[in-house]
């Protein structure tokens, strides 16, 4: 993934969801590659599989990318989570306990601060959405005690758009040779023992080793073997 020119930034009021904008944007030909669409407002955010991501208005941000599909585009996911990581250290300070739960999550002190969805659409098009819990001082019934805020975690109220500046500026620098050393050092799930959860349920345990050059997540199965698994097909727990 080579550095990037940004085309357009379309900053909105509010927004259903940023991917969903950006995604029929480029679908029309309205936008093209290297778009950005932004909302502190996002009515009905969306994760992996369509899960709900809550906003709440004027306290966290939502920027979706419009990316030229890439050799290497399976790493992206993880990518992200390398760049929001920086973009918040740059921003808060290095200080802060930041991690990357594979495939798409990104951690402060064990909660979950980001939310990454990676779409591929027709015409070479990918749409990286990201979410951050930035000013947010408390979560509803449900997530208070998965989510957290860069608020809850500091005490301190933090600029949005500096905070979307610093990780859209890192999208668009690309992948440096060693972005997966960065996401091994960054990764939560290395180390840990891990069970698969497919549709129907577990579909195997072991120990979570390493992740693969292709984003897959490496795991020591109780038999002995190794396997790599992927994100569209698998959840950890
Ligand atoms: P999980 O994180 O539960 O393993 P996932 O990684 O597949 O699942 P995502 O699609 O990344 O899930 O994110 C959606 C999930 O994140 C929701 O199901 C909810 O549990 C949680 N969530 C929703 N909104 C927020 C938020 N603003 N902050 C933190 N967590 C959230």
């Amino acid at each position: 993934m080579t550095p990037k020119k940004i085309k357009r930034l379309i900053v909105l009021e509010q927004a259903q969801s940023t991917n969903t904008v950006l995604k029929e944007m480029c679908r029309r030909g309205y936008a093209g590659f290297n778009t950005i669409v932004y909302t502190e407002n996002q009515i009905s955010g969306y994760g992996r599989r369509g899960k709900f991501w809550h906003s709440e208005a004027g306290k966290n941000i939502s920027v979706s990318l419009s990316l030229q599909g890439f050799d290497g585009d399976e790493l992206l996911s993880l990518a992200a989570g390398v760049f929001a990581v920086e973009a918040v250290k740059a921003v808060c300070g290095e200080g802060l306990p930041l991690s990357i739960k594979w495939p798409n999550d990104v951690l402060l002190g064990g909660k979950k601060l980001c939310g990454i969805s990676c779409e591929k659409i027709g015409g070479d098009f990918i749409v990286l959405g990201i979410g951050v819990n930035v000013n947010n001082e408390g979560f509803p019934k449900g997530l208070e005690d998965t989510a957290t805020s860069l608020y809850l975690q500091t005490g301190k109220n933090w600029d949005l758009v500096a905070l979307r500046d610093e990780i859209v500026a890192r999208v668009f620098a690309g992948f440096s040779i060693d972005i997966l050393d960065k996401v091994r050092q960054y990764c939560v799930n290395i180390g840990q023992n891990v069970r698969i959860i497919g549709e129907k349920g577990v579909i195997a345990e072991g120990k979570a080793v390493d992740i693969a050059v292709d984003g897959g997540i490496v795991v020591l199965l109780s038999d002995g073997t190794k396997k790599n698994y992927y994100s569209g097909e698998i959840s950890l727990r």
